[in-house]
């Protein structure tokens, strides 16, 4: 599919429309710092795709087996622009993933959740779509209880003559 200029800012709002509630209800902050003016050579619905996905993770994270997550969580979205990409990062503070499932993550049907909950596909489609954009996606986590943080780098729109 043709790529477009997409403002990344209006991409988080989009995702944040569709899983902002999920986030209230467990009692989860979402922080997100993304400056008017950050915008990548890219697919829209696509780009809301992953962050829906992302975010979603990061709320089953926090939350665990609970119905509300702990006091203090919070999920903090960032974009930038640097040296010509687009670098976007999905940050929470929950309980991060040790070495044996971080490596792992991003294969389809791998997950760490109760059958029925979780079927590991999404970060398996996570990956394909950025792929698809061009982009590259990857995960830092300082391990257990360090949090996990996803970046994600794409091309930026080339700015008008
Ligand atoms: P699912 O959500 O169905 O388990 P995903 O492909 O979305 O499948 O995620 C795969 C696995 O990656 C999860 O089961 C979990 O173990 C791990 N994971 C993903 N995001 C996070 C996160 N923010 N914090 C900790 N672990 C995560
Ligand atoms: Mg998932």
């Amino acid at each position: 599919t043709k790529l477009q200029p997409v403002a990344i800012d209006e991409v988080v709002s989009d995702a944040l429309i569709l899983i902002g509630q999920r986030a209230r209800k467990a009692g989860i902050s979402i922080v997100s710092d993304v400056p008017a003016g950050v915008t990548a050579h890219s697919g829209k619905l696509r780009l809301s795709q992953v962050l829906v996905n992302l975010v979603g993770n990061a709320i089953d994270a926090l939350r665990g087996e609970n119905e509300t997550a702990p006091a203090g969580a919070v999920i903090r979205i960032c974009a930038a622009m640097e040296g010509g990409r687009v670098v976007l990062s999905i940050e929470d503070n929950g309980p991060g993933m040790g070495a044996s499932v971080r490596d792992r993550i991003f294969e389809p049907f791998f997950t760490t959740k109760p059958v029925g909950s979780g079927l590991g596909l999404g970060l398996s489609v996570v990956d394909n779509i950025v792929r698809d954009l061009n982009g590259t996606v990857r995960v830092e986590t300082p391990g257990p209880g360090g949090g996990a943080r996803f970046v994600i780098e794409l091309p930026a729109e080339a700015a008008a003559a």
